[in-house]
């Protein structure tokens, strides 16, 4: 890719999402326009998904569009370049990536910043890569959508009570804020859409949230956890802690207490792992995360930096690794995006310093957990801080989401089912949950030019990019 120029300077920012949204917005601030710099973000969807509502979108409260942030749109001056880095030479100082058509491209940079996020946290259980699906992505949550809705209606519609009574169970893995809010968003959905249906009024819709440590929301303020524990229980979920499942098979689970439970539904949400590109650079790691310092640059390979759920950034007052979270990755993001700038001369380096002030996890209705500021909440003051927060949190579309969420409250919810995202095209050991898997292999005369790994060949090409741009240096 041609460059900005003799003597300029290109940084990439990988990933789109939290924390490179704000690196890059950051770094924009910091810049001035007439510098001769040029900033590339790679991700392979045009927009930064705001994450935390994607719960809202499977219970079909949100519009998918609600949540997506264009990234044209809120990164004035900012190169977006569609797709997915495949490899990085950090000594090279060069990255290759493939476009979402499958060509390859390689690209040199000055400075990186990494912040590819995470996917799935798979566990050796027997059939749940198969029979499970997880809850990262845009795909997914429309994929669940459709697929509580046709559960619902094949129930409807047979005459096996064994078959009806499977279809009308869902069980979630893992009652961390995303499995807890999966499982009260959904069981509302579930008992919404049963409604609907005369043939269903006897059937119990079941749903089942399986936690292996003793409380949901392990990690969060225990206040938090009874709230929440307390809102699902009284709506009829069947909260099971210190349970997991033992296998997953196309009829049911099987859980460690040695019960089957007999279901289609399995909805795995027991965490995440950094985007495997980490483990791919070859540089140190600490829990897999990229390993920085309190700059968030990388000891040994000062001109790359990482944020968010990608990198082991540690606490200063606590000690340990700061967790992975929307509100870290955000305030990552800045500080990287201002100390990748510093480190060209413009302005000062900054060390990460972070002090969380609360959580928040929605629990569908009029409930919610909260603890702004550390202060408990719970019912419609927690809700009430808990939409002001993503409102306030969402750099655009706030009036849409607000719109939507005004509209469910005033009218009926909307629920078919597209069946545009099908079962294969969201594999739970995807390693990018934020595009469908369509499968389908590129065939086209370009495909001589999809991702190859890079090669001597290629690095010695950066390096002579590189050169090109900055003249002798
Ligand atoms: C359902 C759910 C609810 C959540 N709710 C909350 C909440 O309420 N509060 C909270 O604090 N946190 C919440 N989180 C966690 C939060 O979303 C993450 O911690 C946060 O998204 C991390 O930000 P990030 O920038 O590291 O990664 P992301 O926001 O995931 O962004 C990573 C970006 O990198 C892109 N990418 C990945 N690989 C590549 C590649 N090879 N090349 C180029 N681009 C790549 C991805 O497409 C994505 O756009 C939630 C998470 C989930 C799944």
């Amino acid at each position: 890719m041609k460059g900005p120029g003799m003597a300029g300077r290109r940084v990439v920012v990988v990933g789109g999402g939290f924390g490179g949204f704000h690196a890059a917005r950051e770094f924009m601030k910091a810049v001035p326009r007439e510098a001769n710099v040029e900033l590339i973000l790679i991700n392979p969807t045009d927009y930064f998904l705001y994450v935390p509502l994607l719960p809202e979108v499977a219970a079909g409260i949100l519009d998918p569009r609600a949540i997506t942030i264009s990234l044209p749109r809120t990164l004035p001056g900012v190169r977006l370049l569609l797709g997915q880095v495949t490899e990085i030479d950090p000594t090279g100082q060069s990255l290759t990536y493939a476009d979402p058509e499958g060509h390859s491209g390689t690209l040199a940079f000055d400075q990186l910043i990494l912040a590819a996020g995470s996917v799935h946290k798979l566990l050796p259980v027997p059939g749940v890569a198969d029979h499970g699906h997880g809850f990262r992505g845009l795909p997914e949550a429309l994929y669940l959508r459709d697929h509580i809705t046709r559960q619902l209606e094949l129930a409807a519609a047979t005459d096996a009570p064994a078959e009806r009574s499977a279809r009308c169970t869902f069980v979630v893995v893992g009652a961390g804020y995303t499995g807890t809010e999966v499982a009260a968003h959904g069981q509302l959905l579930a008992d919404l859409l049963a409604r609907r249906h005369p043939e269903l009024a006897d059937q119990p819709v079941r749903w089942i949230l399986l936690e292996a440590t003793d409380r949901v929301l392990p990690g969060l303020d225990r206040r938090l956890s009874r709230t929440a524990d307390r809102v699902l229980r009284e709506r009829g979920v069947e909260v099971c802690t210190e349970t997991s499942i033992r296998e997953s098979t196309q009829n049911g689970v099987r859980l460690d207490d040695g019960r089957f439970v007999p279901t289609r539904s399995l909805v795995w949400c027991v965490g995440v792992r950094p985007d495997p590109l980490v483990a791919a650079t070859g540089l140190d790691t600490v829990d897999d995360r990229l390993a920085v310092d309190d700059f968030l640059a990388v000891p040994s390979h000062p001109w790359i930096f990482a944020c968010g759920d990608a990198a082991a950034v540690p606490r200063h007052r606590s000690g340990g690794l700061a967790p992975m979270t929307a509100q870290h990755a955000v305030r990552q993001g800045k500080v990287a995006g201002r100390n990748v700038a510093a480190a060209l001369g413009f302005g000062r380096a900054a060390r990460y310093r972070h002090r969380e002030r609360g959580f928040v996890v929605d629990l569908g209705g009029r409930k919610a957990a909260a603890n702004p500021l550390h202060l408990p909440l719970s019912g419609l003051p927690a809700k009430a801080v808990t939409r002001g927060y993503h409102l306030l949190a969402m750099p655009t579309n706030r009036l849409r989401v607000a719109v939507d969420w005004l509209l469910d409250t005033v009218m009926r919810r909307q629920q078919v089912q597209l069946g545009l995202v099908r079962s294969g095209a969201v594999p739970l050991d995807t390693a990018s949950p934020e595009v469908p898997d369509l499968g389908v292999a590129y065939t086209g005369p370009e495909s001589a030019g999809r991702a190859q790994p890079a090669t001597p060949d290629t690095h010695q090409a950066n390096a002579q990019e590189r050169k090109a741009r900055h003249g002798s240096e």
